[in-house]
């Protein structure tokens, strides 16, 4: 067993709900109107010079309004680094080609404002575990009324004591829908376990096969998308019998899907993880998805847009590698990531880049040194010699085949898991 200090969100509920949730209201509605502020500002400036504040330039603006001054500036600042988050998340979105996603909109119901999340920073609260208490500042404007600050007595889940964490970095209040709760956002030290190995794999994530692997010794995975096309198909068709794309049965259909997606997320990077596990890996490595954004500008994207029925974003795969980082990082796996620059156009096998090479039906053929291998495993395998070069590539033959006949996992939807699709043999 290693240690190694990673972040939790520990959540709370609050003992004294009803002396304190008039001043957590009070805080929630004025971020709220500071979203909204900004939100303003943002639109106003954009319609002006065509461009995004970032948060800092918005909080530089916004410091002398006096909505800002009703939270603790920390908090304030939070709210607009998220407004600013959300921007430019749905800017990024548009620039891959989805149309449909809307800009952030106002936190406002017609007269009433959502209670939403506000956020302490290190000098925004003061905590005391001992008579597990945490101290929330107020902005200057809302001093006046009662007093400085709101004292919530908190109690977390019984297996968590904030005594023992390295440090606490943010404690947030958050509406649940009928009462509010503690989250407090921590550096934890845990136990991982010793890396399973001190082999490579890569793992090219992509929208033919959602994942590509390729392993040290040379065998390889495929992890098709069927499952989602399939489920994506069948959710469009529902949704598209829907009367109105806004209505709650279509919302409710698109909750269905992203539940469904998330658990195919989950499944599949608990299985990468079991897999290297099971192989000895000490070191994932993966495409760096900021490298698609350069590709773009080069004019050569990947299709990360909608890509037959299935509309997958890069968002989707930066959620994924999140998840697999976390998992990996439990079995004392870590997580390299390569840029993805060239990585489909070289030849693993003799270096050669593909102009001349080409794919054909999903093979990568190389007219140099005659190699032929799946084109995603090719992509994985250019990706895992960023990290660690194989000696096969050094004179090895690497042209026998076993990169155009990788194993290929399947999505089973009886069991939930991933199985090794039957080799059909003639
Ligand atoms: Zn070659």
């Amino acid at each position: 067993m290693a240690k190694q200090v990673v972040t939790r969100t520990y959540t709370a509920s609050i003992r004294n709900q009803q002396q304190v949730s008039d001043d957590l209201d009070s805080l929630g509605f004025s971020a709220s109107k500071l979203w909204n502020v900004g939100r303003w500002t943002i639109s106003r400036v954009w319609d002006e010079i065509d461009y995004i504040p970032e948060h800092d330039e918005l909080t530089a603006y916004l410091k002398s309004h006096e909505r800002y001054d009703d939270l603790h500036s920390q908090s304030s600042q939070r709210v607009l680094q998220e407004l600013a988050e959300a921007f430019n998340g749905w800017y990024g979105k548009r620039r891959n080609g989805d149309t449909r996603a809307n800009p952030p909109g106002y936190r406002k119901h017609g007269d009433e404002h959502p209670r939403s999340t506000v956020t302490f920073k290190n000098k925004g609260f003061k905590l005391d575990t001992q008579y597990n208490r945490v101290r929330l500042s107020k902005g200057s404007n809302l001093k006046e009324y009662w007093s400085d600050f709101v004292l919530c007595e908190y109690q977390t889940r019984p297996d968590v004591d904030l005594s023992t964490v390295e440090s606490i970095q943010q404690v947030r209040t958050v509406w649940t829908g009928d009462e509010w709760e503690l989250h407090f956002v921590c550096k934890v030290e845990i136990e991982v376990a010793e890396a399973p190995g001190e082999k490579t794999v890569s793992v090219d994530l992509g929208i033919n096969n959602f994942a590509a692997l390729a392993y040290e010794d040379g065998h390889s995975e495929l992890y098709p998308l069927n499952c989602l096309k399939q489920d994506d198909y069948y959710f469009s068709k529902c949704i598209a019998r829907c009367d109105d794309s806004d209505s709650e049965q279509a919302t409710r259909l698109n909750q269905k899907k992203s539940r469904r997606r998330t658990h195919y997320f989950h499944t599949l990077s608990k299985h990468i993880v079991q897999r290297c596990v099971e192989e000895g890996v000490g070191t994932i490595v993966v495409g760096d998805l900021s490298g698609i954004r350069e590709d773009e500008e080069n004019g050569e994207s990947k299709n990360w847009g909608k890509h037959g029925n299935l509309d997958l974003h890069s968002w989707a795969f930066e959620r994924f590698t999140d998840l697999l980082e976390y998992k990996a990082e439990m079995e004392g796996i870590s997580v390299e990531e390569v840029s993805e620059r060239d990585t489909s156009k070289s030849c693993s096998c003799c270096g050669c880049k593909r102009d001349a090479n080409r794919v054909e039906r999903g093979l990568y053929i190389c007219d140099e040194c005659g190699m032929v291998a799946n084109a995603d495993v090719n992509g994985a395998e250019n990706i895992r010699q960023k990290v660690s070069p194989s000696p096969a590539t050094d004179g090895g033959d690497r042209s026998n085949g076993w990169l155009a006949q990788p194993s290929t996992f399947l999505f089973d939807k009886e069991t939930g898991a991933f199985a090794p699709q039957e080799r059909v043999t003639s």
